[in-house]
């Protein structure tokens, strides 16, 4: 793969035409030998004034040459970029620049502002002789604004060896205003062979920060996750898989060094950043990085997105199996899962969440979840209800808490939606679980995965008689959900791909749920 006698671009001794000089900058190539916007373009973050645009120069996108990142070399790049008010880019609003700076691998992230609530736009990047394709992007309508309606869609666990993208081309089709990416993006580890689709490049668990960027640059030369980052605008958040599979603040599944495995955790943050159309508070301080935030669409949705990995409470009873640890899976016989002091957010999320939840304006607000908040137990041996602890429920003072919030803040028509369980879900969230009378206090929708391989059914459904409250369940599909709002009703479809084998799969809705307004609890449509 090494192309270290190849040159990606010539330089040019003058600066392109319509922008300004730079300084600081090297030389803005006229002349691109090798198409440099192979990753596409994407936006996310909407403000009622604009949105992040992104894109990364990436000529030679899976080199490992490590002295050229992707076929870059060099000093930062100057890129030149358009926003317009119509497809064909004749109405131009706003055009400037940005730094491509290789101490981010070349990307570029905007701020753009300045433009009208509530509309698409369109966008594109110019390097010297290069263009990129033509992106389109929605800003937000301001809080409290009127909107009558508003659509989204959410995915997660996108698992490239695992199968093909077509649950986001089939979402491109809807043209949503947002999609909400609840994490497992991308995946760190090899797949055993035989439930291996198409390969990753590199078949060992990736570890560096050259691994991951790799990795995000694979996931991102697929043409129906590029189209979909090209043609929506994204809310971000992540799950363990960015990192390493159910890792927990600085201690990892395989019980590493936390110092060593914070050194992982940097470049992996860093290689998100890198990939992602968010905003500059995101950019990551080694491996600290924030990617909570709330985004809000007139007086109609709030969307706030929550990251449960990197401020959560080490895992209840965590030790190695030799030393008396469970693998990631808990009884009674640990009473640490109970504790009150422990927590899935940090004490300065949750103190963030709840300002959010007293502060709404919205009619309807959404908690996205990179994991699971509903109740599920399933026996062990000796019968005894058993709990994942890698999701809410391994944290169950920490779900009290949120809900309690919920609650008492009369937060308007609470729904949160997840990911992670690889299988679609429909939960009520009750204030007490174990206390058949407690209130219901929000509907919980999980997605299931784009591609990634599902847990077996029948020993999931098996459980569902001593777990009311889960209300709906299906593992056998991949695919997406789907979410239309107006003031009456929200509307959840899950929507199922045909063949995650094939890149060309149909999509079928499987289930339709219909939430009114005011009224806690689903009705099935
Ligand atoms: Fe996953
Ligand atoms: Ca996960």
């Amino acid at each position: 793969m090494t192309k270290l006698s190849r040159r990606s671009f010539v330089g040019g001794a003058a600066a392109f035409i319509g922008a300004p000089a730079l300084i600081g900058c090297a030389t803005v190539p006229r002349r691109w030998t090798l198409d440099p916007f192979t990753l596409g373009v994407a936006s996310g973050s909407p403000s009622p004034d604009g949105f992040v645009l992104w894109t990364r120069l990436a000529p030679e996108p899976l080199s490992f040459d490590p002295f050229a990142l992707a076929g870059m070399r060099g000093d930062a790049v100057e890129l030149a970029y358009e926003i317009a008010a119509d497809p064909e880019l004749r109405t131009i609003v706003a055009r400037g620049t940005a730094r491509a700076d290789p101490a981010f691998a070349y990307s570029v992230h905007i701020e753009a502002e300045g433009l009208k609530p509530g509309r698409p736009y369109w966008y594109r990047f110019m390097s010297g002789d290069a263009v990129s394709r033509t992106g389109r992007a929605m800003t937000s309508t301001a809080p409290g604004a009127p909107l009558e309606r508003f659509k989204f869609g959410f995915v997660s666990c996108s698992n490239y060896e695992h199968g093909y993208f077509a649950a986001y081309r089939h979402l491109a089709d809807e043209q949503p205003d947002a999609v909400v990416y609840l994490g497992d993006y991308i995946y760190e580890y090899a797949s055993p062979p035989d439930v291996v689709v198409r390969r990753h490049s590199q078949i060992a668990e990736i570890t560096t920060l050259a691994d991951y960027r790799n990795r995000y640059t694979q996931y991102r030369l697929d043409p129906d996750l590029q189209r979909l980052h090209a043609e929506t605008t994204a809310l971000m958040t992540w799950d363990d898989h960015e990192v390493q599979n159910d890792y927990a603040d600085r201690w990892s599944e395989d019980f590493e060094d936390p110092e060593r495995f914070l050194f992982r955790r940097a470049g992996a943050y860093q290689a998100y950043y890198e990939h992602m159309p968010v905003r500059a508070l995101s950019r990551p301080n080694g491996p600290v990085m924030r990617v909570y935030d709330r985004y809000s669409f007139g007086d109609l949705v709030e969307i706030a997105l929550i990251d449960g990995r990197q401020y959560r409470s080490r895992g209840a009873c965590y030790a190695p199996p030799d030393k008396g640890g469970t693998h990631f899976e808990t009884d009674a016989s640990c009473p640490e899962r109970l504790d009150e002091r422990r927590s899935l957010l940090g004490v300065e999320q949750e103190t963030w969440l709840y300002d959010r939840f007293d502060r709404s304006l919205a009619r309807w607000n959404v908690l996205a979840s990179d994991v699971m908040i509903g109740q599920f137990h399933f026996p062990n041996p000796a019968g005894e209800a058993t709990f994942t602890t890698d999701d809410w429920n391994g944290y169950p003072a920490a779900r009290t808490r949120l809900l309690s919030r919920i609650r008492d803040s009369r937060l308007s028509n609470p729904v949160t939606i997840a990911g992670d369980m690889h299988s679609f879900w429909a939960n009520d969230l009750k204030l007490d679980f174990d206390n058949p009378s407690s209130p219901t206090v929000a509907t919980e929708f999980v997605g299931t995965s784009v591609s990634a391989i599902p847990p077996p059914y029948e020993a999931f459904a098996a459980q569902l008689s001593s777990n009311p409250y889960v209300r709906f369940f299906e593992s056998r599909v991949r695919g997406y959900a789907s979410v239309t709002v107006d003031h009456g009703t929200m509307t959840t479809r899950f929507n199922a791909l045909a063949d995650v084998r094939s890149p060309t799969s149909a999509i079928s809705t499987l289930k339709t749920f219909v939430i009114e307004n005011g009224k806690a609890g689903l009705v099935a449509a």
